[in-house]
Formats: structure tokens, C-alpha cells, sequence
């Protein structure tokens, strides 16, 4: 029994004080600091799971790997409570104008994860029906490789997404270059 408790408490992450000055009593950061580090903490993830890599995700959520200890284990199945959408599995041609559709459903700031060889690239699906890669019709900000990856490395990937979240400053959404970079993808901007 102490044994199983020392284990769980161990995979108990520690979520540390962005940078900033510190004094008796108080403590003074940047508000891009602070609303990057609860971003960071409180993802809540839409899994778009359509074959063996949802598989994987699915043992990334459960207990022996388990996204609550990086408080990403809310997910939604709703796009408007969602801000990062996992895109785990083939995805046919077929398919590709729901996922655009979901992903424009999505509120601001958001963010995208491709899981596994075949939504980063269609994977061994070299064929007429398959996506090439979900980069073709919407913005990916972390590809993670391997056919199927491992919980690990789903789990590597969040850790950079939740680096890019951290780290993100608030003006991005609302700059030019993100603009022009959704208006490549032919995306409205509302
Ligand atoms: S990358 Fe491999 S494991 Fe993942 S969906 Fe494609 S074929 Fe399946």
C-alpha cells in the first residue's frame, strides 16, 4: 500500500511560478505570464480519433499514463470546449471537410496536434482516398511521429503544445502573420 502511494505521488507534477520579481509578501509578472501558465495547466483536448492511433490515445488517457497530471483530462466532444484538437488516425478526403469543420468551430486561442504517421503525412495510405497529411487543410502546430506512437510520445507532444501555449504572447491571435497564415489555408476571419 505505502509502496502504490509513493508511486502515484511521484507522478504528480509541479507546476512552477513563471518567471518574475519576488519580495517579501509579493510577487510581480507579466500577464502574458500568467495567462500563458494557466493555458498551459487547463488544455482540454478534442479527440478526433478515427483508427488505430485513437487506440494509443485512449492508453495515454487511462490511469498508467494519465493527462490529468498535466490537467488535460477534460476532454470535449464539443468543438466550442475544446482548444486543442488531437487528430489521431487516417483521415480520408472524405472526411477532411468535418475536420476543417470542427477545427473553425473552435474558439480562439487553439491549438493542433497530429498523431501519428498518417495525420501527419497519410502514412503508408499512399492512395486516391487518403489526406496526405491534415496540414493540407488546417494549421498543425506539433506532429507527433511513429505508426502508432506510443502513450509517451502523445504525451511529448502535449508537453510541447502546452510550451507553445506557456509561452504564446496574448497579441499572436490578432497579429497580421497569424491572419495571412489562416487566409492561406482559406480560412474566413471573423
Ligand atoms: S499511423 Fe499507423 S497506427 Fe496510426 S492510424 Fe495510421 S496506420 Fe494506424
Amino acid at each position: 500500500m505505502a509502496k502504490n502511494l509513493s508511486v502515484k505521488k511521484s507522478k504528480i507534477e509541479i507546476v512552477r511560478a513563471p518567471d518574475g520579481i519576488e519580495g517579501q509578501g509579493f510577487f510581480a509578472t507579466s500577464l502574458d505570464k500568467v495567462i500563458g501558465l494557466a493555458r498551459k495547466n487547463s488544455l482540454w483536448p478534442l479527440p478526433f480519433a478515427t483508427s488505430c492511433c485513437g487506440i494509443e490515445f485512449m492508453a495515454t488517457m487511462a490511469s498508467s499514463y494519465d493527462l490529468g497530471r498535466f490537467g488535460a483530462e477534460r476532454l470535449s466532444f464539443s468543438p466550442r470546449q475544446a482548444d486543442l484538437l488531437l487528430v489521431a488516425g487516417t483521415i480520408s478526403k472524405k472526411l477532411g471537410p468535418t475536420l476543417r469543420q470542427v477545427y473553425e468551430q473552435m474558439a480562439e486561442p487553439k491549438w493542433v496536434m497530429a498523431i501519428g504517421a498518417c495525420a501527419s503525412s497519410g502514412g503508408i495510405f499512399d492512395s486516391y482516398s487518403v489526406l496526405q497529411g491534415i496540414d493540407r487543410i488546417i494549421p498543425v502546430d506539433v506532429y507527433v511521429p511513429g505508426c502508432a506512437p506510443r502513450p509517451e510520445q502523445i504525451i511529448e507532444g502535449l508537453l510541447k503544445i502546452q510550451e507553445l501555449a506557456a509561452n504564446e504572447s496574448l497579441k499572436r491571435r490578432d497579429s497580421q502573420d497569424y491572419k495571412r497564415m489562416l487566409e492561406s489555408y482559406g480560412i474566413d476571419i471573423k
